[in-house]
């Protein structure tokens, strides 16, 4: 079976996650990993990338008439990024209340966004926003063989 093809809902939802080249020069790498592991969600996919301009144009269509679309990908294209698919129960929703506020300024404390940045045009993680975006998301930065299915070991110990 194709990962692509299997029912991504339930324990099975995925989204993308991102650490910015800014999150990646600022060693942040591991935190993040640490996080996303420690809550309970399943790593199926990651690598260090450097990502071209017709990726992250197509990444961030949806904002190509916003005044910041073009700072955002010269940021977004500044550096490598570490590119993540992970996995579990609602996981695209509770990936974005991990990372906080889009402006670190309205991020709890707590949150990524809010422990560790201060601006908006560096602020070190993207997360998908709806499943829909996932899958989107994770099909343009992932070929299907870099999704890995393994069994996880403590799983009874994180779902009853
Ligand atoms: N961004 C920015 N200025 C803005 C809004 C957004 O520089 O006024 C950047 C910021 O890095 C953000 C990214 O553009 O993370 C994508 O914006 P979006 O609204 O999708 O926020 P996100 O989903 O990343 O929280």
């Amino acid at each position: 079976a194709h990962f692509f093809q299997s029912g991504w809902t339930g324990v099975n939802e995925c989204t993308f996650i991102a650490v910015k080249p800014d999150g990646v020069q600022r060693k942040m790498v591991g935190e993040i990993v640490r996080r996303f592991e420690k809550k309970g969600f399943k790593l199926v996919g990651l690598k260090l990338v450097q990502a071209s301009e017709d990726l992250l144009r197509d990444h961030y269509w949806s904002l190509r008439s916003k005044p910041f679309f073009s700072k955002l990908i010269t940021y977004m294209s500044s550096g490598p990024v570490v590119a993540m698919v992970w996995r579990g129960l609602d996981v695209v929703k509770t990936a974005r209340k991990m990372l906080g506020e889009t402006n670190p300024a309205d991020s709890l404390p707590g949150t990524i966004r809010g422990n560790y940045c201060v601006e908006m045009g560096r602020n070190v993680i993207h997360g998908s926003d709806s499943v829909e975006s996932a899958q989107k998301e994770i099909s343009l930065w992932f070929h299907q063989s870099e999704l890995n299915r393994w069994e996880d070991c403590g799983s009874q110990w994180i779902y009853n």
